[in-house]
């Protein structure tokens, strides 16, 4: 069956090649008679396909001539010097044919898969020329800030000799200036600059002036695959300082700490005592055989079983506990622990299995990164401290609490109010505080300290888990980084506020077109497929790659494989092959680093904060004698060129020091060398410590192991252990994904409300008459106010209500008499009561105009009221949609902690979250629309102080300083939010 379908899937691949070879042949002919263009002749056919597609020519069919033309400039810089980070450098490059197939793959929109060394940036620029052609804005997408700028100055050069302008987007260009970068035909830049940059447009600028963006056309993202799938998981946040703070982790942390040691000392002790029995008996001296080993008595047997009931019962309370961990190098004894496991998962035993796991305050489920405080854990710590403690684990039932009060008799309806704010009010307490409690409780049991985040400057600074590069700026979200912080007694930073967010994987939505590129794709086409209807095409290398891929060497232990590391390295070193060692994270390159020191071999670590630096390390790695060692990803997207001589000495050899959660980022760091048909060799580390092997190999492979246990030092090497690499890997694999997939689900709830709600907002921005608009909204909240009480004639119609709730939300008197007449239908009314709001609203604007041009008579200036009047409800209705869409972002974020409680009631968080999240909604766009409502009536222009006339009318033409003329009310603070984040 796989057969047919890896045939049917193999023939699809070379069909697609093949057409699109076609069009590398259509390319080529078209490129012979550009050759005799000159410089001019160039541009000036740049300029004539422009007119072509002006006038209807499809982009396609401009493929073959837009491409000729990259070539034929290529062509004319060959040999000439290209300023490219800092120095010169001669141009040697003309597209290859494989080059303008993975261009032409690009075009419709796929992801070229091409091995490192390749040339993908070269190849880039076909397809960004070709789509720029049409004047719609082309960006490219890069890792980092220094490979936009090189590749921008770099390839840069093609567009410029074709007349296209092309500009890089780096972090420092501040936002003022960034309009003008983003007028370029082609912009290169990172996935978070162009991000934010989108959610500044929409969420901050007060005029369009301030927009920088021009729309999403056409995206190639570089490295797609880092990028849309390692960075997938963190949002973009535009968040600021939160108004209301409640957070409790200062209250809550020292009872956290004290529960977590309290567990820590227990398994320590249980973990010791289970060592004491197993030496006792010589389970743990590894030179016996089982034949020398004394027989144990029944008694002793019954110790011994017992002792692995404990560090069984260890495993499940602290995964990470030392002793265990020693212990659990040697496989006969880790596999009489998977047996206690595979015991007790038989249903007859699981009453044992919870008698035992009561014991354990907390139960810590390492693999799904979970935990369960247990009836002992919650009792300890309702002794603990404060009254409020006992009610820590227990939620309250609004619905319930509600009706009680509904039926006691004893209250008046005010009281009845009264009580249900009140309960509502420690609803929401107790859901903050339990929020708090629980990720207190994560940070302990589950983030470890040098792994997931480093302490700097007394700050927690989050590892990014594939780089294992320190991500200042960045922070865990939904308070778990206040929770660490609580956790390492650092200053806890001020709990802050979303105003705006967005996953990339929306903001690459947002594109008509987007194509990828990268040496890794393959293994993750099925998600690219999925999630971003892309395919992914294997481009053939320019030259034959003839890397010698050496199979795995499989230790015991960790020490067993860094001294196997060592060796390796010492050979290879001893003949001047360049070495590049490859590490999971900065704390195993520095391990390594100190045993390299010791073993007196030179090399260099790439622990780089600077891309630019790092980059430079990188592409010396080639050189004679070089040892490197870097972080997995540390340097992607430089090329790692071979010193003189070094061809011949067998190339670059690439170490992994171990496999890695994916086998993507296996095959990238072995890319690393053998470029271009280079020499070179990899070979991958792995050892039963490591974490790969430690979560996700199974316990057939333990048993197996202590079967064909080889001698300390020596190698494991079965086919079948590759094999389990594989499914542990492919198992991870399959979880991230589906973590991806989650976030992105109930990201797509938001994406569509953010939608609306921008698109709203740029309607405001954009309009020239703000308040034709101000009279749709007011008409349709009158509206739907309208059709609540009105429903119907004979039953429910009540006039009353209707002109309370208009006379309570406007300066409007109405009374039921005048709408009460027997031929008015629904319509009718709505019509009339409107139009009375609306009528009333023009008063107000007369009223505000003449303040206007009595300040204007005073300075004795030139100024058109209506004009102003139009720019002061500009901003004050983007004042409201800001401040109101906040705080819907922040009912939101409620929601989605709150949906987790409930998986408790077999409901699914989802599901849940959707329909809420759009009931939500419908609320917030009510709100807000009631919130313009009043503030339309309630703005004033302040007749000005005599002495501050002049200065005024500066201010009345300079649109940033217009809130000055609000009242306190609307002034708000979002102006000062915004200084806030700028700042
Ligand atoms: P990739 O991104 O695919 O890993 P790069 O774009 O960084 O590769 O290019 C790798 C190297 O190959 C660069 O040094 C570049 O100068 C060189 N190169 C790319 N294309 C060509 C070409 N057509 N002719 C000569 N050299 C090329
Ligand atoms: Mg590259």
């Amino acid at each position: 069956m796989l057969g047919i379908f890896k045939k049917l899937f193999g023939t699809a691949q070379s069909r697609l090649l093949k057409r699109y070879t076609k069009i590398v042949q259509d390319v080529n002919s078209w490129e012979k008679t550009f050759v005799a263009l000159d410089e001019e002749g160039l541009k000036e056919k740049t300029l004539s396909l422009k007119a072509r597609y002006q006038e209807g020519a499809t982009l396609d069919s401009l493929l073959p001539e837009a491409y000729a033309l990259v070539k034929a400039a290529c062509h004319k810089l060959y040999g000439t010097d290209v300023h490219v980070s800092g120095y010169n450098q001669k141009w040697d490059m003309i597209p290859y044919d494989v080059q303008i197939l993975g261009g032409i793959a690009m075009h419709y929109g796929s992801i070229s898969e091409m091995q490192t060394g390749e040339g993908k940036t070269l190849t880039a620029s076909m397809p960004l020329f070709l789509n720029a052609l049409s004047g719609k804005p082309v960006h490219l997408v890069t890792v980092n800030d220094y490979l936009a700028k090189r590749d921008c100055e770099w390839i840069g050069a093609i567009f410029r000799k074709l007349g296209l302008t092309v500009e890089a987007l780096i972090s420092s260009i501040p936002p003022h200036e960034r309009k003008k970068i983003y007028q370029a035909d082609i912009v290169y830049g990172t996935s978070s600059e162009f991000g934010f940059d989108y959610l500044r447009d929409n969420s901050m600028a007060h005029h369009i002036n301030e927009q920088c963006q021009r729309g999403h056309f056409f995206a190639i993202i570089d490295e797609i695959d880092s990028i849309l799938i390692d960075e997938a998981r963190t949002p973009l946040i535009i968040s600021g300082p939160s108004s209301a703070s409640r957070q409790m982790y200062d209250d809550l942390k020292e009872h956290v700490g004290n529960l977590v040691r309290l567990q820590r000392d227990f398994c320590n002790k249980l973990a010791s005592e289970a060592r004491k029995v197993l030496e006792q008996h010589q389970l743990l001296d590894e030179t016996l055989i089982p034949q020398d080993r004394k027989k144990l008595s029944k008694e002793d047997q019954a110790s011994v079983k017992e002792a692995f009931k404990k560090l069984w019962l260890v495993g499940k309370g602290t995964p990470q506990n030392k002793v265990l961990k020693r212990l659990k190098e040697n496989p006969d004894i880790r596999v009489e622990i998977e047996t206690q496991e595979t015991y007790y998962h038989g249903e007859a035993n699981k009453p044992e299995r919870l008698e035992e796991l009561a014991k354990l305050y907390i139960i810590v489920d390492e693999r799904n990164s979970e935990y369960e405080i247990t009836d002992l854990g919650i009792a300890n710590w309702m002794v603990g401290s404060s009254t409020e403690s006992s009610e820590d684990f227990v939620m309250l039932d609004l619905g319930h609490e509600y009706a009680l009060i509904d039926h006691d008799t004893t209250l008046s309806d005010q009281d009845k109010l009264h009580k249900k704010v009140a309960i509502r009010e420690e609803d929401a307490k107790r859901k903050e505080r339990s929020h708090n409690l629980r990720q207190l409780f994560r940070a302990h049991l589950l983030m470890e300290k040098d792994v997931d985040y480093i302490i700097q400057d007394r700050k927690i600074v989050i590892i990014d888990e594939n780089t294992g590069r320190p991500q200042p700026g960045r922070r865990f979200s939904e308070g778990l980084h206040q929770a660490i912080e609580a956790k390492e007694g650092v200053p806890i930073q001020q709990e802050t506020q979303t105003y705006a967010t967005i996953t990339l994987q929306n903001y690459f939505r947002l594109y008509q077109k987007i194509a990828g590129m990268t040496g890794t794709a393959m293994t993750e086409a099925n998600e690219f497929k999925e999630i971003y209807k892309l395919d992914v095409l294997a481009i053939p290398t320019h030259r034959q790659c003839i890397r010698e891929d050496v199979d795995d060497e499989i230790y015991m232990s960790e020490r067993e494989k860094y001294n196997a590391i060592i060796k390796d390295i010492t050979q290879i070193h001893e003949k001047g092959r360049p070495i590049l060692i490859g590490t999971e994270s900065v704390d195993i390159s520095e391990k390594l680093a100190r045993i390299l020191k010791q073993n007196k071999l030179e090399h260099t670590v790439l622990n780089a904060k600077n891309h630019a630096q790092e980059a430079e390390i990188v592409s010396k790695a080639g050189q004679y004698g070089a040892i490197t060692v870097a972080t997995n990803m540390a340097g992607r997207g430089t090329d790692i060129k071979l010193g003189l001589g070094v061809a011949a000495l067998g190339g670059l050899h690439v170490i992994g020091t171990t496999r890695h959660q994916s086998r993507r980022i296996d095959r990238q760091l072995r890319g690393r060398c053998s470029r271009q048909g280079d020499p070179g060799s990899s070979k991958f580390y792995v050892s039963f410590e490591d974490s790969l092997m430690r979560l996700f190999a199974s316990p057939k492979l333990s048993a197996f192991l202590q079967k064909f246990r080889p001698p300390e030092g020596e190698p494991i090497s079965a086919p079948i252990l590759n094999k389990s690499i594989e499914t542990a890997q492919k198992r991870i694999e399959q979880r991230n994904y589906s973590m991806r997939k989650h976030t992105l689900e109930y990201d797509d709830v938001m994406n569509k409300q953010r939608q609306e709600i921008y698109s709203f907002r740029n309607e405001v921005l954009k309009t020239k008459d703000p308040i034709s608009l101000c009279y749709d909204i007011l008409e349709s909240i009158c509206d739907k106010s309208a059709s609540l009480f009105l429903v119907e004639k004979a039953s429910v119609w009540n006039l009353q209500g209707f002109c309370d709730w208009i006379i309570s939300h406007f300066p409007v008197a109405i009374t039921p008499k005048e709408l009460d007449d027997d031929y008015l239908t629904l319509e009718d009314i709505q019509h009339k009561a409107a139009k009375m709001i609306i009528d009333a609203f023009k008063k107000k604007l007369d009223l505000e105009a003449n303040t206007i041009a009595s300040v204007q008579e005073a300075a004795g200036k030139e100024v058109n009221p209506v004009s102003i009047l139009q720019e002061v409800i500009k901003s004050l209705l983007i004042a409201n949609i800001d401040r109101e869409w906040q705080e819907h972002l922040l009912a939101i974020d409620h929601l989605r902690t709150d949906v987790n409680l409930r998986v408790v009631g077999q409901k699914d968080p989802l599901m849940e979250f959707k329909h809420e999240a759009f009931i939500l909604f419908d609320t917030f766009i009510t709100h807000l629309k009631t919130e313009i409502s009043h503030a339309l009536f309630k703005f004033e222009m302040m007749p000005p102080q005599s002495l501050q006339i002049k200065d005024s009318i500066e201010r009345i033409q300079h649109k940033r300083q217009m809130t000055k003329f609000f009242n306190a009310e609307i002034e708000n603070d979002s102006d000062k939010k915004k200084a806030d984040i700028i700042g």
